[in-house]
């Protein structure tokens, strides 16, 4: 009999998880880290650097983006193959150029709310999508200048707000309550744990269309000139991609209809100005992207040349819509 019960509960489980998740169309999931220098992510940890790291921890850092995603997906960047979007190489010019597909006026991080509707606006628009279908979770609180011109307009737990809405549940909640109660020595963040935690517990209940989950410890860090915990929340990005492979792959047709986009807003200095941005002439707009999923042509490590001006197009493309601009190489669903 306990059998019986537990096999009918089993059932039960994955009919209203099925219900949740199937025939919806295809997905799309953005998933940036800030600040994140290309010669972290292609190389690993630094000459320059490597007295300040015990030696078990210098050497490659995405180690499983590496060895187990690299190869079935895409990675662009390198030399000058893959660019931000924004003239200036600081997060909040960078975040809006990559949400509404080119530069806009911003300059720095108070230029103010975005003044024309980003991605995740129109595509909820065009496809007449429901708000919970949309969705972004961010660390940093300057991504609601980013994200969206309304944002009533799209599903949001931006820091520090709480999401209240009909999304919301008690375990989401519980992790926002904790993250304030828990708030790092920076200002105008909540620590990316209980980002990375409320992000995926919004995906696996409610399955959305669109999910942007947007970390910032990296930059943070990389201010503070803390390169072992530079290279720390590095790994611990690589654990989270890793994760969110794995869970996509348990979800079954959702995690086969879904493409992931992995970038950063900006890279960082040159050997001892990998503390600032340094806008230097232009390494710090060179960043790398990585794709995978549907649609992604498994090339690896690619030579194709691409910017963040192509994610917008790119994600109207990938949810059955026509864009006009370019989008990223590698890029098929035919
Ligand atoms: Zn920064």
């Amino acid at each position: 009999m306990q059998m019986v019960l537990t096999l009918l509960f089993v059932l039960m489980a994955s009919q209203s998880y099925a219900e949740v998740c199937e025939n919806k169309g295809p997905n799309v999931i953005l998933f940036t880290w800030d600040g994140v220098r290309s010669d972290e992510f292609f190389k690993g940890t630094g000459l320059l650097h490597s007295h300040q790291l015990p030696r078990s921890e210098r050497g490659k850092i995405f180690s499983s983006l590496w060895s187990k995603h690299a190869k079935e997906g895409m990675v662009l960047g390198g030399k000058d193959r893959y660019k931000i979007a924004s003239s200036i190489a600081i997060s909040l010019p960078s975040y809006q150029a990559l949400m509404v597909g080119h530069a806009t006026a911003c300059k720095n991080n108070s230029c103010g709310a975005l003044n024309e509707v980003s991605v995740l606006e129109s595509v909820r628009s065009s496809l007449d999508l429901p708000k919970k279908d949309v969705a972004v979770f961010a660390s940093w609180e300057g991504l609601s200048s980013a994200v969206a011109k309304d944002l009533n307009q799209i599903t949001h737990g931006i820091y520090p707000g709480l999401l209240t809405d009909s999304t919301s549940d008690e375990q989401m909640s519980d992790i926002q309550k904790r993250a304030m109660e828990d708030l790092p020595k920076w200002k105008g963040s909540r620590k990316d744990k209980y980002t990375f935690e409320l992000g995926m517990h919004y995906l696996k209940k409610h399955c959305p269309r669109v999910l942007y989950i947007s970390l910032v410890d990296s930059d943070e860090f990389g201010h503070e000139g803390d390169y072992p915990n530079y290279v720390r929340t590095l790994r611990q990005y690589d654990e989270y991609l890793d994760h969110l492979i794995k869970t996509l792959r348990e979800m079954g047709e959702y995690g086969r209809q879904t493409t992931l986009i992995v970038t950063t807003d900006h890279s960082r200095g040159a050997g001892p100005l990998w503390v600032g941005h340094a806008n230097t002439p232009d390494s710090e707009k060179n960043v790398f992207l990585y794709a995978g999923g549907r649609g992604v042509k498994p090339t690896g490590r690619s030579k194709e040349t691409g910017d963040h001006s192509n994610i917008r197009p790119t994600i109207e493309y990938l949810l059955g819509l026509r864009p006009t601009e370019k989008i990223l190489p590698n890029i098929s669903v035919d």
